[in-house]
Order: C-alpha cells, then structure tokens, then sequence
C-alpha cells in the first residue's frame, strides 16, 4: 500500500500464476508447458534474428507472422491479431469489447485471468456454473443481457472439450454480443470454431504458441476473426503498445506456425503419454475427468489434495493445487502431461505415498 496509489490499484486483485520457484531443479507439472523443445526450424530463425537483427524494430504490424497464421487456419491476413501472449490479446479484447457497462458472461470453474481483467476494466461478472460434470450447458447462455460471452474450450482447469455445435448454439443465442473462444488447449484433442469464423461477425478465437507450439518463453498468442473485430483490436493496440512483439519472437513464431508437422509430432506424443497417465493415476485410485488439454484434473476420493500436492513437492514434482478453499474444486490437482519419464516419476512418487 502506498498513499499514492489511486483507488484503482489498490482495489486490484492480481491474477497469481503457477509457481516457477527456484531453489532446486523440480519436475515441472504445475503451469502447462510442453516438455518438449520448440520446432527446430523456430529456433534456427530465432538465433539468425539474435546474430544479425537485433538493433532494428521489429516489424510494428507482424506481417509475417499474420500471413503464416492466415496461410494455416486458411483466413485472409486481415482476419488475424496478434499479440504478446494471448494473455495480451484477451486483455486488449476485455478492454474492447467487454467493458460496455453490462456483466460479462463466463463459466463458474475457467481460467481465473477473467475475474482479473474484469476487475481491471470495472466489469461485472456474470458466472454461469458448469453442471454437476464440469460440462458447459449451452441453454444456460440463452437470454442473457450481457457485453459479451467467454467460452474455453476445451475449459481449464477441468480439461474437458465443448463440441462445435454447443459453440455454434451459444454463438447464434448471443448474435449481438462478441463471443470470445479461448482455445489455448484446442491442438491437444478439441473442435476449433475457426471453421466458424466467416459465418459469424461476433466470434473472436484466442489461442496461443505457449502450449500446443512449445513456446511460452516468447509470449506470441493471437486471435482470429471478423476482420473488424481485428481491426478494433489493432486501434486499441496502437494506443498502447506499437511493438508487443520483439523481433526474436516474430522470427520464431512464424516458423513455428509453418511448422505443422513438428507441432502434430509434440501434440500426438503429449496425448498419447496423457492416455497412459490417466490409466496410471485411476489404477492408484484417482478420478480424472475426460481431457482434451496437455493436462489432467485429478481428484483422490479419500486423500487430501493439498497433503498430495505438498509431499509431490518435497519430493521435487510441480502439481498445480488452487486451494482447498475453491468452491467444487478444492481437492483436485491440476498435472501437466510432462515427457513419459516425468509422468513415470509421478506415478512412481504416487505409490510411495
Ligand atoms: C495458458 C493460457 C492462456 C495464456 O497463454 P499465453 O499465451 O501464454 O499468455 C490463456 N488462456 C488459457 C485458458 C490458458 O490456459
């Protein structure tokens, strides 16, 4: 607290990322990131970028790395925003889209960043509780008079995947509103609504390099839409922040898009270790609910996931625990799916407790 803090500060509520200590090396399976190294090809142009380019400013309007995203979902460049982190793109559009005075619409248990833009914009949120199996109820997002509506799928922490049609209902309830689709997780096993895009104005699609592409260190992640919602976003952009994406970044990015074999060969091995995971952890008892993400949202019937999450640490594994104080999902653990050796690790820690 400082007295010159404007009210508006002190009454922020920080979002509060996974932990990333330093102390010893852990097995990392608390914040979603790939195990495995990015495309070749991204680092390659990375390290040219780094030799030759660096005293230069990057290119303010990332053509590149818009046409390499456009020439992959099959849009046209005017179609695709991108920016530092998806993160960034989803503030850029809570700021744009969302702040017009009415709530905004979003699941009870999902991706705890939107209670913090929506704080950060004077947003009210309006939560609509997933049903008794985590799962999404589109009819629960007819008649609702909001700014907007924000759907992830597949939804985090719970992992699991809302098919198409259930987008395309809420899409067609709320024609008058943006309809935000997170896909951060989409590559490892749900449908994208990118097919959608050209039939409806109001679907903006969010996703990102961090997870599926192996890159969370370069913060790119990009959204896909109605080429005026994009253009809307780039005014917005341009008001604040010419060159969110550094030149290292836009090398790596772009070649990390073109890459599509590399990124099906990491995404098939994550799914493929995932299926093996979620036999091991229900064989020691666990309940997993169905992913379609490069994690598994874990729940023990009669051990305590706080005591879990505690010993897998002293025992230098990483498990995401959001406190046993969170409404539904206070004993569950969050595991990111790690290499085969790491998910063998954890079981093995498993057993011994
Ligand atoms: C990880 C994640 C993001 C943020 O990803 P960045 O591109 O690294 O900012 C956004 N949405 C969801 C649901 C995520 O899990």
């Amino acid at each position: 607290m400082s007295r010159f803090w404007t009210d508006k500060i002190a009454s922020l509520d920080p979002y509060v990322p996974g932990e990333q200590p330093q102390d010893k090396k852990y097995i990392k399976l608390n914040t979603n990131e790939s195990p495995y190294s990015p495309s070749p090809k991204a680092l390659e142009a990375m390290a040219l970028e780094v030799s030759e380019r660096l005293r230069l400013y990057p290119d303010p309007n990332c053509v590149t790395l818009k046409n390499a995203l456009a020439k992959s979902y099959q849009l046209e460049a005017n179609q695709v925003f991108v920016g530092n982190g998806s993160d960034e793109v989803l503030a850029l559009a809570f700021m744009g889209y969302f702040a017009g005075g009415k709530p905004l619409a979003f699941a009870d248990i999902t991706y705890s960043f939107y209670k913090v833009y929506a704080g950060l914009y004077s947003i009210e949120p309006k939560l609509i509780p997933l049903n008794e199996s985590f799962d999404i109820v589109p009819a629960d997002y007819n008649n609702l008079d909001v700014s907007g509506v924000v759907i992830t799928n597949p939804n985090a922490p719970t992992g699991k995947a809302l098919p198409l049609v259930d987008i395309e209902t809420i899409l067609k309830a709320n024609p008058d509103v943006v309809v935000l689709v997170d896909e951060a997780y989409v590559d490892f096993g749900a449908q994208s609504a990118v097919s959608l895009i050209n039939q409806y104005p109001n679907l903006l699609v969010v996703q990102t390099l961090s997870k599926s592409r192996a890159l969370a260190g370069i913060r790119v992640g990009y959204a896909l839409g109605h080429p005026d919602l994009i253009e809307g976003l780039e005014r917005l952009k341009n008001s604040f922040n010419s060159y969110p994406i550094d030149r290292v970044a836009l090398a790596g990015a772009t070649a990390a898009v073109l890459d599509e074999a590399y990124l099906k060969e990491i995404c098939d091995k994550t799914i493929a270790t995932r299926e093996q995971s979620v036999k091991d952890l229900e064989a020691l008892g666990f309940s997993i609910i169905p992913s379609a993400t490069n994690f598994v949202f874990a729940t023990h019937p009669d051990k305590d996931a706080e005591q879990i999450y505690l010993a897998l640490k002293e025992r230098g594994i990483l498990v995401r625990f959001f406190g046993s104080n969170k409404a539904r999902i206070g004993n569950y653990l969050r595991i990111t799916i790690g290499t085969d050796d790491e998910m063998a690790s954890l079981t093995a820690a498993l057993k011994t407790l």
